[in-house]
C-alpha cells in the first residue's frame, strides 16, 4: 500500500499569510512538468493506492498537464485521487475540464472564508461568489467527494462572521471540511502588519470559542471529528492525508516534497531551478539522488516522538504502551514512564481521556494540544 504526493509549487500570487514553498514563476510550469514526469519514471512510481496533487496551486497547471502526470503515475488502483484547487481558477475553466476527464475523484478547494472583506485581508485572489460558483461547477462536473478549507482567527473576523462561514460551509454539503487557525509566520506580509500594529491578533479565548463552535456545529451536522483540523462525513475521511497521521509510507514527487518508507525520510529541497535541472538531466535515480535528494534515518526515539505528536492529533489518540508489542518497545523505559505519569495527570485535569488502552485528547485538551505534546515527549 503506497500513497503518492505530487507538489505543484506555483501560485498566481502569494497569499499574505503564507510561508509554504511556492513561486509565482509561472513561465517555468512546462519545464517543471517535464522534470516531474522524469522523476516519476526514474523512481518507478506505478499505480499507487492514493494520489494527492497539492501545492502551491495545482490548478494553475493546464488540465492536459495534470492528465499527463496522472497518466504517468497510473490511476487504475487508486482509491482516492485528490487535487487542491483555487476557487478563482475554476471560474475560468469549467469544472477544471470536468475534473480532469474523470481521473480525479476528490477535490480540496481553498475557500478559506465566504466573506469578501476577510478574503481581501488575507490576500486571497478569489471572491466569495467565485468560491460558491466553483463548488457548483465541481458538483456539476461529477465530484462526489469535496473538501473545503476554512480559516479562523483572522483579523476583523467576528464571531458572527465566523458562524456565517461555518453555516455556509455545512450548507454546501461538502463531504469533508478542513479548518485552520491563522498563524503569523515570520516574514510574511501579515506578520509584518502585526509587528507594525496595523492589525491585531485574535485573542486565545476567541480562537478557542471559534474552534468549539466549529466542532459543535459540524458534529451536529453529521461530520466525524477525526483529526484536530479535519472533519468528514462517514466514509469520507481523507485516505491520503491519513497516511501522515498513521505512520504509513508515502512517496513525495516534485520540489519540496517529502517521502517516508517507514524508517527513512527523504526530501527534494524546495528549489525549482535545481529540481528542473537535476531531473531533466539525470540518467538514473542514483544520479538524481546524489545530486539533489536529502534523507535521514529515523531513530526509535524520533519515531516514538512522531507517534505521540501525530497520534494525539487524531480521534484514535495514542496507545499507553500496553497491548501492542510494537508499542511496548516504543514506549518502554523512562520516556514511557513520563508518558504514563504525565498522561495520568492530563486525564485527571480533563485534557486527555482514556479509552481502553488509549489516550485521546478531549475538546479542552485540543485547545492546548501542542503544550500537552511537548510535556509528553
Ligand atoms: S494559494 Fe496556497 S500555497 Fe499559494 S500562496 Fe496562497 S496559501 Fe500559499
Amino acid at each position: 500500500m503506497i500513497g503518492v504526493y505530487v507538489h505543484i509549487p506555483f501560485c498566481k500570487s502569494r497569499c499574505r499569510y503564507c510561508d509554504f514553498y511556492s513561486t509565482t514563476l509561472l513561465p517555468r510550469r512546462k519545464e517543471y512538468v517535464e522534470a516531474l514526469l522524469r522523476e516519476i519514471e526514474l523512481r518507478g512510481v506505478k499505480n499507487p493506492d492514493t494520489i494527492y496533487l497539492g501545492g502551491g496551486t495545482p490548478s494553475v497547471l493546464e488540465a492536459e498537464d495534470i492528465e499527463r502526470i496522472l497518466e504517468a503515475i497510473g490511476t487504475d488502483k487508486a482509491e482516492e485521487v485528490t487535487i487542491e484547487m483555487n476557487p478563482g481558477d475554476l471560474v475560468t475553466v469549467s469544472g477544471y475540464r470536468l475534473a480532469v476527464s474523470g481521473r480525479i475523484n476528490r477535490v480540496s478547494i481553498g475557500v478559506q472564508s465566504f466573506q469578501d472583506q476577510l478574503l481581501r485581508t488575507i490576500g486571497r485572489r478569489h471572491t466569495a461568489e467565485e468560491a460558491r460558483h466553483a463548488i457548483r461547477a465541481l458538483r456539476e462536473a461529477g465530484i462526489r467527494n469535496l473538501s473545503i478549507d476554512l480559516m479562523y482567527g483572522l483579523p476583523g473576523q467576528t464571531m458572527e462572521l465566523w458562524k456565517a462561514d461555518v453555516e455556509e460551509a455545512i450548507r454546501t454539503g461538502a463531504e469533508h471540511i478542513s479548518c485552520y487557525c491563522l498563524s503569523y509566520e515570520e516574514g510574511t506580509p501579515m506578520w509584518q502588519d502585526l509587528q507594525a500594529g496595523r492589525i491585531c491578533e485574535t485573542d486565545e479565548e476567541t480562537e478557542n470559542a471559534m474552534y468549539d463552535y466549529l466542532c459543535e456545529q459540524l458534529r451536529a451536522a453529521g461530520y466525524e471529528h477525526y483529526e484536530v483540523s479535519n472533519f468528514a462525513k462517514p466514509g469520507y475521511r481523507a485516505l491520503h492525508n491519513s497516511r501522515y497521521w498513521n505512520d504509513t509510507p508515502y512517496i513525495g514527487l516534485g520540489a519540496g516534497a517529502h517521502s517516508y518508507d517507514g524508517q527513512r525520510r527523504s526530501w527534494n529541497p524546495g528549489d525549482i531551478e535545481r529540481y528542473i535541472e537535476t531531473f531533466s538531466g539525470a540518467k538514473d535515480i542514483k544520479m538524481a539522488r546524489d545530486l539533489y535528494v536529502e534523507e535521514e534515518v529515523l531513530t526509535d526515539e524520533q519515531k516514538r516522538i512522531e507517534r505521540i505528536m501525530l497520534g494525539l492529533r487524531t480521534c484514535e489518540g495514542i496507545e499507553k504502551g500496553e497491548g501492542d508489542p510494537k508499542n511496548q518497545q516504543i514506549f518502554r523505559g523512562s520516556p514511557g514512564e513520563r508518558l504514563k505519569v504525565k498522561g495520568e495527570r492530563f486525564v485527571h485535569d480533563g485534557l486527555l481521556r482514556e479509552e481502553g488502552d488509549r489516550l485521546i485528547a478531549t475538546q479542552k485538551g485540543l485547545h492546548i494540544l501542542n503544550r500537552i505534546i511537548e510535556e509528553l515527549i
